[in-house]
């Protein structure tokens, strides 16, 4: 299997990343460009144009078989149209079939970033087992993916893991989705700046935690984080929970401290006792691997074949 090739594209509101994923795990030839270049023109033009150019200079034309794109967005459940992409404005709408497959050749698998990195978490941590894994990620916003029994659970129309837009009672805070008082409002990177901004003036947010994490501002913070993580443990009972994004990767987070206010708030005894939360690190790839090798797998299963790493 070593020789079979998937495209993985991760595409942030800052960067666009590229790289092709072997049956063996490995990435090659990844880039990193601004996302700023999808602003020039049709996206989804620009997008085809730049794939096409990497594949030629890559040395990878031919030799695909399939690309799985990852994006801050709602995916419909056959993966194929963007339905919403608030942060991302430029997508919104975009389809990636028919015409955009048979230009390429392969099949394309979009979903929301988030999901491609609980598959690179499910994949890198030998969680594959696993029968429900939860992976909670916390960046700008207050990313969600749910994984039943090694498939990523998109729900009926591919919405499902919008934990971060849960209502709050009484909330009345607008929420970039454009709804009133997501939990998102509270719980994420955005609402981080804001405490920054109010009472830690002097520090430089990235290291708000190396200075501040005792403080009761930022304890509240760390306290209200665990009420959506509590909330979908107790909704699902899972296996295994991943924590991680940007927010959670930032030096001296109080990963002990989220964990403890988690484990308050499931009811007991279960799942409380079994109760298994793992921080994970992301770096530049993670996107582009979750996507290219869900690509990769997605093929295999079509042609009916197993992958073996
Ligand atoms: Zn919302």
């Amino acid at each position: 299997m070593s020789d079979i090739y998937a495209l993985g594209i991760d595409i942030g509101g800052t960067n666009f990343r590229m790289g092709v994923v072997g049956g063996n795990g490995q990435i090659y030839s990844f880039t990193r460009t601004p996302s700023s270049v999808f602003q020039q023109g049709d996206a989804r033009d620009i997008l085809l144009r730049e794939i096409k150019v990497y594949l030629k200079q890559s040395g990878f034309e031919g030799r695909i078989k399939a690309m799985g794109i990852g994006l801050p967005a709602v995916v419909s459940k056959d993966k194929k149209t963007v339905l919403s992409s608030p942060n991302l404005k430029a997508f919104d709408g975009v389809s990636f079939t028919p015409d955009f497959e048979s230009e390429l050749g392969f099949d394309v698998y979009a979903d929301r970033d988030v999901n491609f990195l609980l598959h690179n978490d499910i994949a890198k941590l030998g969680l594959s087992g696993e029968k429900t894994v939860l992976g909670f990620y916390i960046g700008t916003g207050f990313g969600n993916a749910i994984s039943f029994g090694g498939r990523l659970y998109g729900g009926c129309n591919g919405a499902a893991g919008e934990l971060g837009h849960i209502p709050i009672m009484d909330s009345r805070d607008e929420c970039t989705c454009g709804n009133i008082g997501c939990i998102e409002t509270r719980c994420s990177g955005k609402a981080l700046e804001i405490i920054a901004a109010e009472h830690f003036a002097a520090t430089d947010i990235k290291k708000i935690f190396e200075r501040h994490a005792n403080s009761p501002v930022i304890r509240k913070f760390i306290a209200d984080l665990a009420v959506p993580i509590a909330t979908e443990i107790n909704i699902l009972d899972p296996d295994c929970c991943v924590i991680g994004g940007g927010v959670a990767d930032m030096s001296c987070f109080p990963k002990g401290l989220l964990s403890d206010s988690v484990r308050e708030l499931v009811r007991r005894p279960y799942p409380e006792q079994s109760l298994n939360i793992i921080f994970t690190k992301h770096d530049q790839q993670s996107g582009v691997f979750g996507a290219g090798d869900y690509a990769l797998n997605e093929y295999l299963s079509q042609i009916g074949n197993n992958k073996i790493n």
